[in-house]
Formats: structure tokens, sequence, C-alpha cells
């Protein structure tokens, strides 16, 4: 008798690439929050036409999501599935035409506020106090301090679930509060955004001020996600967090954030589940006490599962 065939890795079934995939890649460094199981395989695209002849070739079978730096990110504790796109060095330039930036997707927020601002380009300052990258701020539409990617975007540029390029205006993406409504497949590759002339000083100063504002007021230094919950419509998140009495909660390593209560921090051992089961449970008591369900802000990924 003939003895069964073993399936193929999946590796060997992607097509090759000039990037670099990895298997079994540990996610938990790769986040925030510093949690989670492996990716079946991380792929880091050398450059966009890379990233366009995976996605052209890979096989329909196979699940693909591109993250950031995971700042609004939590990995389950079983691992994601299928194919971790993570968009490295080919996708970081910033350039300054006019009052024009045009940024790559894996170009930290933090970075096109500075080359704006050394640009004399002002009006991208709140992007200064946002960990994530320009991908990231895509997806989730960005915000602070009374601004959004969508107010400042002239273009969007990802590449469809099959390779193919397209291009999209803030109104076409459907942006609204965290939200987008851009396929599910769409890898953001680059950004066109707007600001405006301004003094180099000036713009430095604001983001030195924004600097200050988010030590005082949110747990930087933490392993956090970010804030966890949007804010339904009238109310701020934080506030109901406090009414329903969940300043402190604690599950596991996991906590809500005494600094600011919208914020969970992993103390040192949380596992994904401690820190899902703890937003769970603040949403509950939520719901109890004031009658409103809270919405997850962070996004979830991968399969439930043993903490390694
Ligand atoms: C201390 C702290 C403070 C924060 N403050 C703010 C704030 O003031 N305002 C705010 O809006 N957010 C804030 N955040 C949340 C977070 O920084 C933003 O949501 C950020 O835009 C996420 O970017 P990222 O690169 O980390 O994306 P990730 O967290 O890695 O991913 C977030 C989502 O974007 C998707 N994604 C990432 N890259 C791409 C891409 N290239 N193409 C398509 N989809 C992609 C992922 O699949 C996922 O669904 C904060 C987070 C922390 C930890």
């Amino acid at each position: 008798m003939m003895a069964a065939l073993a399936a193929p890795r999946l590796i060997e079934r992607l097509p090759r690439v000039r990037g670099r995939y990895s298997e079994g890649a540990a996610l938990a460094r790769s986040t925030w929050f510093g949690v989670g199981g492996p990716a079946e395989i991380m792929f880091r695209p050398a450059d966009e036409d890379d990233l366009a002849h995976f996605l052209a070739q890979r096989p329909d079978d196979v699940p693909v999501v591109a993250i950031g730096v995971g700042s609004n990110l939590l990995v389950r504790d079983g691992g994601v599935p299928g194919v971790v796109v993570r968009l490295g060095q080919g996708f970081v330039d910033i350039e300054v035409a006019g009052t024009d930036v045009r940024a790559g997707a894996g170009a930290l927020d933090g970075n096109v506020a500075i080359v704006a601002g050394d640009g004399g380009v002002a009006g991208l300052e709140f992007l200064s106090g946002i960990p994530g990258t320009i991908g990231g701020a895509l997806r989730m539409n960005a915000g602070a301090y009374g601004r959004e990617i969508k107010d400042v975007l002239v273009r969007a540029d990802a590449l469809d679930g099959r390779g193919r390029r397209v291009s999209a205006s803030a109104a076409e993406l459907g942006m609204a509060y965290r939200r987008t409504a851009a396929p599910e497949d769409w890898i953001f590759v680059a950004a066109t955004l707007k600001g405006a002339a301004g003094d180099r000083q000036a713009i430095h100063a604001r983001m030195a001020e924004i600097a200050r504002e988010r030590e005082a007021t949110q747990p930087i230094r933490a392993r956090t996600g970010g804030s966890t919950f949007k804010n339904p419509p009238g109310h701020k998140a934080w506030e109901l967090i406090e009414q329903a009495g969940c300043r402190g909660l604690a599950r596991g390593g996991a906590m809500v954030s005494e600094k600011h209560c919208n914020f969970l921090i992993n103390t040192g051992g949380a596992t994904a589940n401690d820190l899902e089961s703890l937003g769970e449970d603040v949403r509950a008591r939520v719901r109890a006490a004031c009658g409103i369900a809270l919405e997850w802000e962070i996004k979830r990924i991968g399969a439930p599962g043993m903490a390694a």
C-alpha cells in the first residue's frame, strides 16, 4: 500500500518573490501589545512590484492580511493562518513637493509629520502623536486633535487582492470616524497628503506640545493597543468605562489603564485571551451600567488558542 503524501507546506505553494518569507514568524514582537501567536508565513515584499506579483500569483485559498507596526492590533494566541504582509524598507520613502507630502504606506506617521515640518508644510502635526504607519492610518482613518487622515488625503494608492493598482480619494474610500469602506483585501502602498505652507519653527513647536500632552495623558510607554473602543455618538468611551467602574480592572496579565481607561495594558505576562476577555468584560459592564454597546476600535486577527 502507498503511504499518503504529506500536504505541501504553505511556503512551497507561494510564488517566488524578491522579498522575504519567514515561516512561523513571531508576531508578538511586531505588535505594541507584545502578545499573540505566530504568522504561518510573514512576507516582507521588496517593493510595490514584488507585492503586486505576489498577490497576482498566490493561490486563491491563501488568506492574506497586511499589518503595520501593530499599534491598534490584537493578534490572538493561536496565530494567523496564511500570509501576513509587513511593509518594510521598500515602502518608507517620504517626499515633499510644494505643500503635498507623498509617503509610502510603511512610513511612520511621526516621520511623515517631521519631514512635512522640515519642508515647511503645516497641517500634518496631528500625525506626530499617532504611533502607526500610513497604511494603518488609511485603514483606520486615524486622527487626533480634531483632524483625521481623511481631512488631508489627496489620494491613497493600494493593490487589490489580485495585485492590481488602484487609487482613491477619501470620499471614494468612504472614510469616516475610525473606518474606511475600502475593500478588506486592499493593501495600501502609499498616500499623497495635502498640507499648507507654514513656519517650520511653529510646526515643530506644535509637535513638541503634542508630545508633552500625550506623555501626560496616555500610557505611551506601556504595552498597549491605543484606544480600545470607538467613542459612541455623543459619548467618550473612556468616560463610560470610568462610570462603569472599570478603571484598573484586571484579568490575568491584562489591565485597564489607570492613566487612560480606554487603553488596555499588558502588564507583563498577558495573553491575547486575557486582553480580549478583559475588553469583553468592560463592554458587558458598560452595557449594564450605561445601556451602551461599545464597539471595538482595536482590530483583532488570528485564531484563539493557547499562548506560547
Ligand atoms: C500609545 C498609542 C496612542 C495612539 N493614539 C492614536 C490616536 O491618537 N489616534 C488614532 O487614530 N489612533 C491612535 N492609536 C492607534 C494606532 O496608532 C492607529 O490606529 C494607527 O493608524 C495604526 O497603524 P499601524 O501601522 O500600527 O496598524 P496596525 O495596528 O498594524 O493595523 C491596524 C489595521 O490596519 C490594517 N493595515 C495596516 N497596514 C495596512 C496596509 N498597508 N494596507 C491595508 N491595511 C493595513 C491592519 O490590517 C489592521 O486592520 C494609538 C495607539 C497607541 C499604541
